[in-house]
């Protein structure tokens, strides 16, 4: 039999449920993986007792004869933004070091719910905040990947989800939750050669994730192909009244419903994206893409969606605006940390705790925040920024008028080496130039391993669908990941 840590989400559910091997069989292998991965820092902290235990309750009730759940048995990463009952919760901020939730959020609880299992909660981007993971108060992560030229140089595993992206690659985990508020799901998993899937806003609920920019957060799965995300984002979606933006809508069977047959089905390419000096290798890629959803038997049309070239300012204004007001809530009262320095006021704790427990990057989305929602300035830009928004949906409204999905680069280059980019905050922000379209306007967008580039670095296509039809996105993936044959994966030298 192949090692139990080369499984992904379906070969463990149905290996387990058809007793080849047991859940804590699979839960043990994954935690030593974990324990032995410790030079990536993927993980802030391991749970191993959790996998364990989960494990043992399906191996009881396969063994009593009761019904498995959708993930029965499969131990999982979870980023570290999820609120996890009796589990330390940081964001990967000094903010919230040592805050452990009385509570689950409730994807989270929906996954315990379907016998999946947690091997630890994952390093990302200090309050999702970055595409690197260089923001994490916990040192970065590192991606399992290296260039092919012999170089040792670590590179980024992408960011938000960084850790989930990585532990996902270097076989630590078969799936690992992630989050997306402007491709924080799509960017990493196309760094790591993984598949992720960001829903429509709204179908997972975020009670429990911390919250970066409410209007644009959103949870979906990252693992090692399109059926394992299908599976796994039916176990974490749905209805949850205790967030006022979830979609009530019955989660579609999305696993059944996977048919890699596109005949009728329509493929727009947005010339906007194709912009001046495009990568080489991401270029040649997209080509591949469009080749391979034209043999399984869709149409490609070229399609304009005229506002791109806003979504990523636009974005850089909502999303700090919305991380400003969220992250008022960290006043050194209510959680974590507190620095209450002698003698001093109610005010003065508040600006020392917040002054030592934030990181760089997140006073800085603050100050912007701040800035462009202050009275003088907010029509100017936050108003502004808002319309913006709204146009780019309406581009995409268009676009569907006349087009099932939208294919495009995830990013616009291959995984880049760590510290290449800390000192520069704009060329940062670049790398989500074409993820923030899809998240501004709230569709579905998935990203599928495409190939290799001249590095021997992965590189992502990104498929975007109507609002609810992750079906539609996941099919195309599927159609994709056929034709592409990714099966490249790091060495192991951790
Ligand atoms: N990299 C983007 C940012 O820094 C997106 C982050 C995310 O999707 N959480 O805001």
């Amino acid at each position: 039999m192949t090692e139990i840590t080369n499984l992904g989400v379906a070969a463990l559910r149905d290996g387990i449920s058809g007793g080849d091997f047991t859940a804590v069989e699979a839960a043990e292998a994954f935690n030593a993986a974990v324990a032995g991965a410790s030079a990536l820092n993927a993980f802030i902290v391991a749970t191993p007792d959790h996998a364990l235990e989960s494990a043992r309750k399906v191996d009881a009730d396969r063994a009593a004869g009761k019904a498995l759940g959708k993930m029965a048995g499969v131990p999982i990463g979870m980023k570290d933004l999820f609120a996890t009952k009796g589990v330390q919760t940081t964001a990967a901020s000094h903010i919230l070091e040592g805050f452990t939730p009385e509570y689950e959020s409730t994807v989270s609880q929906k996954l315990w719910e379907a016998g999946a299992g947690m091997l630890g909660k994952l390093n990302l981007d200090q309050f999702a905040m970055g595409s690197s993971n260089e923001t994490s108060y916990f040192g970065n992560v590192i991606s399992p990947w290296r260039r092919s030229d012999g170089g040792n140089t670590p590179l980024a595993p992408g960011g938000s989800s960084g850790g989930s992206s990585a532990a996902v690659a270097a076989r630590l985990c078969p799936a690992a939750t992630g989050t997306d508020t402007g491709g924080s799901i799509r960017q990493p998993a196309a760094f790591t050669g993984i598949t992720g899937i960001k829903p429509t806003y709204g179908r997972c609920s975020r009670w429990g994730i911390v919250a970066f920019a409410s209007s644009l957060d959103q949870a979906g799965p990252m693992a090692r192909d399109v059926r394992d995300c299908a599976i796994m984002l039916e176990a974490m979606a749905g209805f949850d009244p205790k967030d006022s933006t979830s979609l009530d809508l019955p989660v579609p069977e999305w696993e059944a419903g996977l048919n890699a047959d596109l005949k009728g089905k329509k493929v727009g390419i947005p010339r906007e994206y194709r912009v001046d000096g495009l990568d080489a290798d991401v270029a040649r890629s997209w080509d591949e893409g469009i080749a391979w959803l034209k043999d399984a038997g869709a149409e490609v049309v070229d399609i304009s969606l005229p506002h791109t070239k806003y979504a990523l300012p636009a974005y850089y204004i909502v999303a700090p605006a919305e991380a400003s007001s969220n992250l008022a809530r960290y006043d050194g009262v209510r959680y974590g940390l507190r620095d209450l320095p002698d003698g001093a006021n109610l005010q003065d704790m508040y600006a020392a705790t917040r002054a030592a427990g934030f990181g760089a990057e997140v006073k800085r989305r603050i100050l912007i925040g701040t800035y462009v929602l202050s009275a003088g300035f907010y029509d100017a830009y936050y108003t502004q920024a808002q319309k913006v928004r709204t146009l780019i949906s309406h581009d995409f409204k268009n676009a569907f008028a006349d087009v099932d999905v939208i294919l495009a680069p995830t990013t616009p280059t291959a995984a880049f080496g760590l510290g290449e980019m800390v000192s520069d905050p704009l060329a940062m922000y670049l790398n989500d130039v074409f993820a923030v379209p899809a998240s501004l306007a709230g569709l579905p967008a998935m990203s599928v391993p495409a190939g290799l580039n001249r590095e021997g670095l992965p590189l992502g296509l990104q498929i975007v669908g109507r609002p609810f039809d992750e079906q539609g996105v996941l099919n195309a993936g599927l159609a994709i990941e056929q034709r592409a044959g990714f099966t490249a994966r790091p060495g192991k030298w951790w």
